[in-house]
Formats: C-alpha cells, structure tokens, sequence
C-alpha cells in the first residue's frame, strides 16, 4: 500500500562508526552528527538499505524496544540531523551547484626560484618547479600585485603570501610588493594579510621585526628533531639545517608557525609534533609528502603507523583542552573548528577560485604547488587571468568529476582532497584527477578522529570551543603554504 506523503519519510545517506568507546552518527550531506545511545544505534539498523519508510511504523518498531517516548524522541533527533526527511522536501544536493567564478582574492609570489636547501623529497624541484633558477623581480612582483588588486570586487579582502624557493633569498622584492600592496589596500579601504613561508635559515632579528611589525604569517618548514629534520632537509652544502633553524627562531625572538612534511622515512607525528611545541612553536601542522616518488611517498602501513600518532595527539589535545588550552597541532584544531562550524564543504581549498599563484615569468598557476604545469595556468600577468581557462579547471577539478568523492560518508567534510596530490597520484595524466583509494581510507579515518575528538571535547572540555575560530586559509593544507 502506497505511504501517504505527510507520513513518508525518505532515509537520506548517513554513516555510523565506533571510535574510541563512542558511537557516532554523521549525516553525509548535512555534516551534522550526534553520539548515539541505544535507541539511535537500533534505529540505524531499521534504516539501513532502505528508500522511504513510514514515519509511524518506524516508531511503532523501535518503540516495541524503547518505549513510545523514547522512540518518539529518537525518530525526531534523526529528523533534526536531517537523516529522515519528509518526502516532498527537495533534496539539497552541494555539489550540484553550478560552478561560478568570483574574484580571486589570495596571491602567492614566487618570489625566489631557488632555495639554500636540498630536501630530498622537494615538489618544486628545490625551488626550480621544473624551470631554471631565478628570482623575481620588484617591478614584476608589483605588476602581479596589481593583477590581484584590479580584479577584485569593492570592499574584498586580500592575503598576499611570499614562497619559493626560499622567499629570503630575494628580501628587496618581498618589500616592494608589501609596500605596494600595503599601499594600494589602504587607498582602496581593504583588509589585508601578509604571510611568508620559509625555511628560516636566513631569519635575522631585522626581519624578525619587519615580520612582525608588518603582522606576518610566519610559517617555517622544519621536520621535526634533529635527527628527522637533518636527515630530509640538509643544507645545500652539506649539513643538518635544524640547529641553524631552532637558532634563528629563537634569537629573532619570532612567533613562529612550524610546517611539517611527513614522508615515509618519517612516520612519528607524535614524536615531532611534541618536540616542536616543545621547542616553542605556537602553531604546529603536518601534511603528508607529495612528491610522486616512491622513496617518500606513503604506503599503506605508514599511513597507519602516521594515523597511530593522529590518535595520540587528539589526547593531547584533549587533556590541554581540559585545562583550558588549546593545544598548537593544527590540523587537529582545523578540523575541529571545521566540525564546529558544521558548515558542508564543497571544495577542498581555494585552488584557482580563491587563490593564485604567481612566478617570475608571469605566469599565474592555481595554487603555488601546481606552478609549472602546464595543466594549471590560468593566466599571465600582461593578460590578466584567463577566465575561460580558469572556468575550465575548476570544472574538472571540482569533486563531482571526482567518481569516488560522490559515494564517499566524508565528501563534504572532506571537500574532495588536494588536487596536487590528486594529480600525482593520477599519474599526472590529464582530468579529472583522483586521489588513491589508499589515501582517500587515510582520509577518512582522520575525519572520524576529528568527529570523535570533538564529541570528546564536547564532553569533557566544552569551554575550549569558545576559543576556536580564526581565519582560514585559502589552502586546505595545514598553515596553508
Ligand atoms: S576521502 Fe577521498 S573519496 Fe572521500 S571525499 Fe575525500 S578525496 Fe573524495
Ligand atoms: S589543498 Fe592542495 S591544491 Fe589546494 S591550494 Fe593547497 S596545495 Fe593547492
């Protein structure tokens, strides 16, 4: 017999999963979730596999368990996470948006195409990214600042971020394109950020001061200990860099964000994150290697040996949270704060909508780590970016063109994954560009530790959440660049 519609209800896609001791119930395309008691955790099972059910034999069938007033309730909570909906609401399909382009409002500058170091595992060819060394020049930098500023909408802010290479190595065009941009957001009444991203070796209290007066970002690479970081990162003429590092940082007296890659020949993210909040970074992210070379890349048993130390560190912040801290790994607090918002993401990152990148030729990439090639060009400094291009990438970049992201619990938590390493681990073959199996089940476990971590913290430590928050990075890698 047909189910009357006021009494239809259509079961939309949820996942449910146990994790340390809790039972959780996330709902895929709202992204909102709850702890689930016995009654949530039976009701599941009635829900599973099925299409549209009516509302009454629903409860009738749990409240044979529970009690009428606890299946009344139960069913109502699943109504509120939007898991059973009334029939003839439409469905809210995110990725069904049409995809539109707005003003970019990050800049990267390549600044420096070379870097006084020679990790192994560099993406960007020790700063090269394929081409030749070199440095950008002052008037060019200006030029691509003013490409940023001349497209972007009345009253946007703008955050304008210098890499490498290593961006020390060509300090006279990091102040010119500060002061000009500087210039131009003031006379244009803009709010704007600075950030650089750098290895530290060359860091002196000058440009400590600088740094800090001008309000800076200030994200440096380093490994982890010694023994990690000496091995991965050594100076170009032989030698460990992290005593130079731990040195500059200490003497400039800088606040400092610490940027990890963790490769293969480095699984111990507890190990590394706690020696470096230890030794005094306010803010502490890892992001796994992508080079597409064998030697660093992960295998699976090292993603589990990384996820290994994701857990110990979710304690950590949990038992800094208790006592009223908040503990510097950021990842964790990203996805925290991310869960907290509860906001569905559609992309990953800013790549080619939000942010460019920009090198010494002109070139404009959509995001620093994809300058290059060719794939990702969006446009050049005499032309300005190239609409249709850009319309073209983030069409193919965008996680509906992604097979997997469409069946997967965590698409909207996720976003769909960093096309840089999408596009390696597509071989770099042409779109849509995908991101291994292996890698994607990485994922999804640290999402279900970010969900868990922050019902944990919702339970034991509730007062943290109102010191959360913060601005986000267009890059959905942590510390962004
Ligand atoms: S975990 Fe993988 S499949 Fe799932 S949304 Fe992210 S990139 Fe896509
Ligand atoms: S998440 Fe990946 S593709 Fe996106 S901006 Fe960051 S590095 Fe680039």
């Amino acid at each position: 017999m047909p189910i009357p519609s006021a009494e239809a209800r259509r079961v939309e896609r949820f996942f449910a999963f146990e994790e340390a001791g809790r039972r959780l119930i996330f709902a895929v395309d709202s992204t909102a979730f709850v702890e689930a008691d016995d009654p949530a955790w039976a009701l599941l099972e009635d829900l599973r596999g099925a299409g549209v059910l009516r509302r009454a034999s629903v409860v009738q069938r749990l409240a044979e368990r529970f009690g009428l007033e606890e299946a009344e309730a139960t069913v109502q909570s699943f109504e509120k996470l939007d898991i059973l909906v009334p029939i003839d609401r439409p469905r809210v399909v995110v990725d069904a948006k049409p995809i539109q382009s707005r003003p970019l409002s990050s800049l990267v500058l390549h600044v420096a195409h070379d870097c006084n170091l020679r990790c192994g595992y560099c993406y960007a060819d020790f700063g090269r990214y394929g081409g030749a060394e070199g440095m950008m020049s002052p008037e060019l930098a200006i030029r691509h600042v003013d490409g940023l500023f001349n497209q972007l909408a009345v009253g946007q802010d703008v955050y304008v971020t210098f890499f490498g290479g290593e961006p020390l190595m060509n300090m006279p065009v990091v102040f010119a394109a500060h002061a000009h941009a500087k210039a131009r957001a003031q006379a244009e009444g803009r709010r704007i950020s600075f950030g650089i991203t750098t290895n530290a070796t060359l860091l002196t209290e000058e440009l400590a001061t600088f740094f800090r007066d001008e309000r800076f970002t200030v994200t440096v690479s380093i490994d982890g200990p010694p023994d990690i970081n000496d091995r991965l990162r050594p100076l170009h003429g032989g030698g460990g860099s992290y005593e130079r590092i731990i040195e500059r940082v200490r003497t400039s007296k800088i606040k400092a964000v610490a940027r990890v890659t963790l490769t293969r020949q480095a699984t111990d993210v507890a190990r590394i994150v706690r020696h470096l909040v230890e030794a005094g970074f306010t803010s502490v992210g890892v992001s796994p290697v992508a080079s597409g070379n064998a030697r660093f890349d992960f295998g699976p048993e090292d993603l589990a040996k990384v996820m290994e130390g994701m857990r110990a560190l979710t304690d950590d912040f949990v038992e800094w949270a208790k006592r009223g801290e908040v503990h510097p790994f950021s990842n964790l607090k990203t996805l925290v704060e991310q869960v907290a918002a509860g906001e569905p993401r559609g992309m990953p990152c800013g790549a080619a909508s939000a942010l460019s990148a920009a090198d010494n030729k002109g070139d404009l990439y959509a995001c620093h780590r994809l300058v290059g090639e060719a794939a990702f060009k969006i446009g050049h400094v005499d032309t300005g970016v190239d609409a249709e291009k850009r319309l073209q990438l983030m069409t193919e970049m965008h996680p509906r063109s992604r097979a997997p992201c469409q069946d997967c619990w965590a698409r909207y938590i996720c976003g769909g994954g960093c096309h840089h390493i999408a596009w390696l681990h597509s071989s770099r073959a042409e779109a849509p560009w995908q991101i291994s199996e292996g890698f994607c089940d990485f994922l999804r476990d640290w999402y279900r530790l970010g969900l868990t971590t922050y019902a944990r913290l919702a339970d034991e430590a509730p007062a943290i959440f109102a010191k959360l928050g913060g601005p986000r990075s267009a890059c959905g890698q942590p510390e962004g660049l």
